[in-house]
């Protein structure tokens, strides 16, 4: 195997705790209102499997889970309906509960006929979301809820504040569409106090008090995801939003629960986050070089003394970015616990390492790739993205292959 992908079963739901205690507070009455915490497992749960870190989360009570389109819903749900009974839930004396499975990222005409089979939820922001799944609904004989997106400040997707008042009475209007949900998203939540995100908040609470005038009482607020949580801030005031609403509140944690969290300087949820995924491979050929030597495309590295190489059969088209390579981005890998440096140019197959000073290295040996003493953020900082970027965008060949990763612990 070129390589492949464990994932921490308990540190994932570790996270989770994490995520769920900061979520947690008090209203006004002195009482513990938990935030309910949606698992975001788009982009194949960020390289994690979909499938099976919805599963795990199904087996710690999640409710509701988030994907960006209704083919991940679906391939979620067939795969949810398929599982034994969730025996952690059993043993608490829990009733086994269907999976809410919110579709975030687009609704096309041609989908509306699975949300409605599959019972998924999409989220919505056009007079013509509506007709559609008013169409697929009606056909289908039950109600389909939805969640509304307002824009409020990214111009990206959902409906500002001027055609939230035409979207809400055509929701309130419908037989077959239910608001269950107002939701926005913020694009500066890791940074505290923000003006983008007070403007953002502002109009949010504007476009909810709107859709409460067309007479629609959703069930759910949500503005929250990982670095709102970890600002603490947004959280405080969405509880007050929501409370003078009668609604409950939403956090959708998506790169928290994998153990990552693009931070603020005073972050409350970061430290306690631990990384779920680590991406392996194994050494395929050890060499020695003699000094003048150079290594890989470009010869971009030359020998100044006699080295010891490791080479790895994972590059570029595997996800481990270019910009890895020594002179660029000076990435390294794990060995026995103990950093290898990328000497020369990362390949699209093939990268080079430095083992001269790590004892025992033969091929076969066991190699660390993205995990304990190289993390997403340290891959991140050599090529200059996030650590969302590098994780969802590692293509080992078991995720890949459609099967499961392995589940440690
Ligand atoms: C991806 C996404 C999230 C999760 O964001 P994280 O920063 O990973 O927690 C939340 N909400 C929406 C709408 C998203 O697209």
């Amino acid at each position: 195997m070129k390589s492949w992908v464990e994932i921490s079963e308990r540190r994932l739901l570790e996270n989770l705790r994490a995520v769920r205690t900061l979520a947690g507070g008090e209203d006004s009455a002195g009482k513990q209102e938990r935030a309910e915490v949606l698992g975001v497992i788009k982009a194949n749960a960020y390289g994690h499997d979909a499938v099976k870190v919805a599963a795990i989360l199904a087996d710690a009570g999640l409710r509701w889970l988030g994907v960006a389109d209704v083919e991940e819903g679906v391939r979620v749900r067939t795969a949810g309906s398929n599982r034994a009974p969730a025996k952690a839930l059993a043993e608490r004396g829990l009733p086994r509960q269907t999976m809410r499975i919110l579709v975030m990222c687009g609704l096309d005409a041609e989908d509306c006929e699975k949300v409605l089979e599959q019972d998924l939820t999409p989220v919505v922001w056009t007079v013509e979301h509506v007709t559609m799944l008013e169409r697929a609904a009606a056909s289908a004989g039950k109600t389909a809820a939805v969640h509304l997106e307002i824009d409020s400040g990214m111009c990206r997707q959902g409906v500002d504040l001027a055609g939230v008042a035409t979207v809400a009475r055509r929701l309130a209007g419908s037989q077959w569409v239910r608001c269950e949900g107002v939701m926005s998203h913020l694009a500066s939540a890791e940074v505290a106090g923000s003006e983008q995100t007070l403007r953002q908040q502002a109009r949010f609470a504007r476009a909810v008090q709107v859709v409460a005038a067309e007479g629609l009482r959703p069930a759910w607020l949500h503005l929250a995801a990982s670095s709102a949580v970890d600002e603490g801030g947004t959280l405080a005031w969405m509880r007050e939003l929501a409370l003078s609403q009668g609604a409950r509140v939403m956090v959708r944690a998506g790169i928290a629960l994998y153990g990552y969290c693009v931070s603020t300087a005073m972050g409350v949820l970061r430290p306690r986050l631990q990384p779920v995924l680590t991406w392996k491979t194994r050494v395929i050929g050890v060499r020695e070089t003699e000094v003048g030597e150079s290594v890989g495309y470009g010869g971009t590295f030359t020998a100044a003394s006699r080295m010891r190489l490791a080479l790895l059969p994972v590059g570029y088209s595997d996800g481990l970015r270019r910009a890895a390579s020594s002179g660029v981005g000076n990435g390294w890998v794990m060995i026995q616990g103990h950093r290898a440096a990328v000497v020369g140019r990362v390949s699209m197959n093939l990268t080079t390492v430095d083992i001269t000073e790590i004892e025992g290295v033969e091929v076969g040996s066991e190699v660390v790739l993205l995990g304990e003493g190289v993390t997403a953020d340290d891959h991140a900082a050599w090529s200059g993205t996030i650590s969302y970027e590098i994780l969802c965008g590692i293509r080992a060949r078991r995720l890949e292959a459609g099967a499961s990763p392995e589940v440690a612990e």
